[in-house]
């Protein structure tokens, strides 16, 4: 019988660390800091590397290992390496590559925390970077310097949900010996495998889609073996490992990840709809709606729409500031792939800290609405965004 590969839902509930003698259905939790030798010459050859077992749970842990293999199937990738949070992943990642004189060309729409790093903590180390626009991919190539190592993208982009056409630069970057590095934590495997389309790391913010039930902080970073190699060398010194309980959460979240997504893209692509028709809107941005700019790149680099969508109410702020208190049901957070629907007003909270001119650069207009479409039911989710639109007016 040919021998086939299991599809992605398969991987997602069936990669599992291997059973202890109690043949438990389901992985335990190894809460365990540590990991026994069975004599000096165990020891001395664990140390050495000579044996790929557990050592210390900052190294390495079974329920880490698991999640991590999981990963690596969904995204197609070699090797990973598992953080305590997203950013834990974003800067480790970057720590781990990058040597004091080094470039970074970034999309400039990228995550607020990441914008952050780049330019508040990054120069204290030399580390430079330069944005190039999303819509502009033609000029990037002129952007890039001798001391260029990393091109950095996210698609969709938040909050503008705008997309990055992914194997435009992933070519670029193979063309100048570039390591590309995708943030795929809008997407989630599910709906984008960034390495099909050239890129050497992906990242994710396991506190998204992947956990998808706003319990847990998890970042985990998976690609290219010898890249990662550099990355596990930086975190197992530099200790920002997950823990074993919340990767073994993240893990069994993981096994619905499909179902889920599915049910988010669903919802989403509905609400969307109505917003598109709604008279107190000015104007929705959902990429699997026919009228998003990009339509066509969505549907050539993701199987769906995803969870997030972005609208404008008419009136500007004081229209948008009535429309977040008439709220009932949607939860006013700032976390987005949640089973509960989440709606963020990015100007005064999660991009706060961009100048206005940054802001406008990004597409972040200040009565922008972004929306984390969840698992409610349709009908109770569009009711509570429709009655709030009515009491603006
Ligand atoms: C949330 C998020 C991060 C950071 O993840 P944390 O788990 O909150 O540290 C990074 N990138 C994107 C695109 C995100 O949405």
């Amino acid at each position: 019988m040919k021998k086939t590969n299991p599809h992605f839902e398969t991987d997602a509930i069936r990669t599992q660390i291997e059973r202890t003698t109690f043949l438990e259905h389901s992985s335990p939790i190894y809460m365990t800091s540590s990991f026994v030798f069975e004599d000096a010459e165990d020891m001395r050859a664990s140390f050495a590397e000579e044996k790929d077992r557990n050592i210390y749970s900052r190294y390495s842990n079974p329920n880490g290992t698991e999640l991590i293999d999981k990963v690596c199937k969904m995204e197609g990738a070699e090797a990973g390496f598992a953080f305590a949070s997203g950013m834990a992943a974003v800067f480790s990642t970057f720590a781990a590559l990058l040597e004091s004189g080094d470039h970074i060309l970034s999309a400039r729409n990228i995550f607020g925390s990441t914008h952050s790093l780049f330019t508040q903590f990054f120069p204290k180390w030399k580390i430079t970077h330069t944005y190039f626009r999303i819509d502009e991919l033609e000029n990037v190539e002129a952007l890039i310097t001798p001391k260029t190592k990393v091109i950095y993208a996210e698609s969709p982009t938040n909050p503008g949900v705008d997309l990055v056409d992914l194997e435009r630069l992933g070519a670029i970057a193979k063309k100048h010996g570039l390591i590309f590095i995708v943030d795929n934590c809008f997407a989630s495997p599910y709906l984008q495998q960034p390495i099909k389309f050239g890129a050497h790391l992906v990242i994710h913010s396991g506190t998204k889609l992947m956990d998808g039930q706003g319990r847990v902080l998890a970042g985990i970073t998976v690609g290219r073996a010898d890249l990662i190699d550099k990355i596990y060398r930086f975190a197992r010194i530099a200790g920002p490992s997950l823990s074993p309980f919340n990767a073994w959460l993240l893990s069994k979240s993981l096994e619905t990840l499909a179902v889920r997504v599915d049910r988010h893209c669903r919802n989403a692509l509905e609400v969307a709809q109505f917003l598109e028709g709604h008279t107190n809107v000015q104007w929705v941005k959902y990429p699997f709606l026919p009228s998003h700019p990009q339509h066509k790149l969505a549907r050539k680099q993701m199987k769906a729409g995803g969870c997030v969508l972005a609208f404008e109410v008419k009136g500007g702020v004081q229209a948008g500031r009535k429309f977040f208190d008439a709220i009932k049901l949607l939860s006013l957070s700032a976390n987005l792939g949640d089973s509960r629907s989440i709606i963020t007003h990015p100007a005064s909270t999660t991009h706060s800290k961009l100048s206005e001119k940054e802001r406008m650069e990004s597409g972040i207009t200040d009565g922008m609405v972004r929306i984390s479409v969840g698992l409610e039911h349709i009908e109770d989710i569009i009711g509570d965004i429709s009655q709030a639109l009515d009491a603006i007016c």
